[in-house]
This record gives structure tokens, sequence and C-alpha cells, in this order.
């Protein structure tokens, strides 16, 4: 595995590549890595023909009162990581190869990064926008990985590409979960064992809802109540949002639903916050009940 800090090496590197006629698979990251990320380089592997893998803790996804100093970081770990799970190329860039002074344009969606976790996190889609698109200029790759554990991301990434004609194809994969049902996350190492526990009751209401889907109902406003119930039950929990909403546009879907929609829960358990999702297909089958 090559391991790369300066852009242009990265690039001379992978302009050879390319005249092979190779593949180029992408997985962004901010490292700490996890089953998660391994997941999308496997994916990345089975797709192309060479993975570049990136570990950048990017300062501008970051607000003010947020947890970019204490976010966990384990370059050795990572890179033993990175090359046992099949990366050919790892880019860990210092900040002033990513900003070097002068540096002064932002991507910014305000739709879709305005809503959600971008009205909670007020700049950070601004901050994710503009450094894939940099990344997806850096390396060019053909198609890039990202989890559906971060769904709004992928969202607001697919309409970058669309809008600014990044020609890349974007891949999402499934969300990586502890037995318990718990997303796997960089962040849950922040956690104690009660709050850890407590940690479970997200995944829980998405599949409450996921039952009630099954079962016809398609109502956001029934299938927020249900999140919210079942969040209820945990004290060591502070919901920020549990929203049932379209899952292209992630606007409120009508009264009476759509047939896909996706349920987002973001939360406090103590100081940690936590994001999960679930993609709600509601089967043609119940819409003749209804
Ligand atoms: P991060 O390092 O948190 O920025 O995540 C890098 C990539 O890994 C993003 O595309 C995430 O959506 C993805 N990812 C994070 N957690 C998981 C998970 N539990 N399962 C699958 N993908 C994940």
């Amino acid at each position: 595995m090559r391991t790369f800090t300066q852009i242009s090496a990265l690039r001379t590197y992978l302009r050879g590549i390319r005249l092979e006629g190779k593949q180029i698979g992408f997985v962004p990251t901010m490292g700490a890595l996890h089953e998660g990320h391994l997941s999308l380089v496997q994916r990345a592997a089975r797709d192309c023909d060479l993975v570049v893998l990136s570990i950048y803790v990017n300062p501008r996804q970051f607000g003010p009162n947020e947890d970019f100093d204490a976010y966990p970081r384990d370059l050795q770990r990572d890179l033993q990581m990175a090359s046992s799970a099949g990366v050919d190329a790892v880019l860990i860039p210092a900040n002033e190869e990513m900003y070097p002074g002068g540096y002064q344009t932002v991507v910014q969606l305000p739709d879709l990064g305005g809503l959600l976790d971008g009205a909670h996190r007020p700049g950070h889609f601004d901050g994710v926008a503009t450094v894939v698109c940099k990344l997806l200029n850096i390396v060019q790759p053909d198609r890039a990985f990202f989890g559906q554990k971060d769904y709004q991301q992928i969202r607001v990434i697919e309409q970058m590409l669309l809008d600014l004609n990044i020609p890349c194809k974007i891949v999402m994969t499934p969300t990586l979960r502890a037995a318990d049902g718990l997303a796997l996350s960089s962040r849950n190492s922040y956690l104690n064992a009660k709050e850890r526990k407590a940690a479970t009751v997200i995944h829980r209401a998405l599949c409450a809802v996921i039952d009630l889907t099954e079962r016809g109902e398609r109502r956001p406003k029934v299938l927020e109540e249900q999140m919210l119930e079942v969040l209820g039950t945990e004290p060591l929990i502070k919901v920020q949002y549990a929203s049932v909403v379209s899952s292209e546009t992630l606007q409120p879907a009508p009264e009476d639903g759509l047939d896909r929609m996706v349920a987002l829960i973001a939360a406090h358990v103590g100081r940690t916050r936590l994001i999960d999702n679930e993609v709600l297909i509601v089967e043609a089958r119940f819409k003749d009940l209804s």
C-alpha cells in the first residue's frame, strides 16, 4: 500500500494507473477506521481495479463547539487496517495541503444542506460538500463509495455531482451495525457502558417504524410519533430530530406519505451526538388497501 501526503504525488501516481486503463475506486473517511469503513473498501475492491482511501479530519465540517479536537485519531492503526482490507493508496493530507493560505471557495447546497443535520449543525454540509468536491477533483475516481449511515451526506453529494458535472458514480453501501443494532461509528468510542446500552434505542425506534410500514402505515406523522415513543423509553437520550421525509429531496412528505421515504434520527446520548436512518419502501400492495 502506498501512502501519500502530497496531492501532486498522488495525482502523478494515479495518472499512470489511469493510462493502464484501470478503474479507480475512492473511499473518503475521517479515519478512526472500523468495520463500516472496511465494508466500503471491500465493495470498492470488488467494483474497481484500484482502491484509494483518504484519511482527513476536515476542520471545515465541524462547528466551533463540536468535537474536532477530540475526534479519535490513530493513524498507525488505520494504516494497518487499510492495508489488510486491500487499500492500494492512502491520501493523508495536512490542513495546509487542503486549504493553503488564501483558500476561498465554498460549495454550498442551501436546500439539501440546510435541512435536518444541516439545521442543527450550521455550515456542516458546506464543509462536507467542499472537501468531497476537492477530494473528487484530486483523485478523479470512476466510483466513490459512501455509507448509508450518513444518508443526508449522500444526497448532498449526489446533487453536487449533478450540479457541478463531476463525472463519478456514487455507490451507497448498507450501514454496518453491532449485534445489538447500534450503527458502527467512530464516535461510539465516546460512549461509556451505560450510554452505549442506551444508544441501542435509536435502532429500535427505526425498526419500529419499519414494522409499521410493513403493516401498511405510511403517514409520516404516525411514523414519527412511533419513533418518538420508542426513543422516549430511554431517559439518557435527548432527541434532536426523528423525521420521516422524502428519500430524494429530504423535504417533508405529504400527509399520506410516499412510496419511498427515509426515517432519520439524530440524538445525543450524554454528550455524544449520534445519527442513524432507515429507508422505508412502502410496497405497492399496501397502496390498494388505503
Ligand atoms: P467518516 O469517517 O465517519 O466520515 O465515514 C467515512 C465513510 O464511512 C462515510 O461514507 C460513512 O457513511 C461511512 N460509514 C461510517 N459508518 C458506517 C457504517 N456503520 N456502515 C457503513 N458505512 C459507514
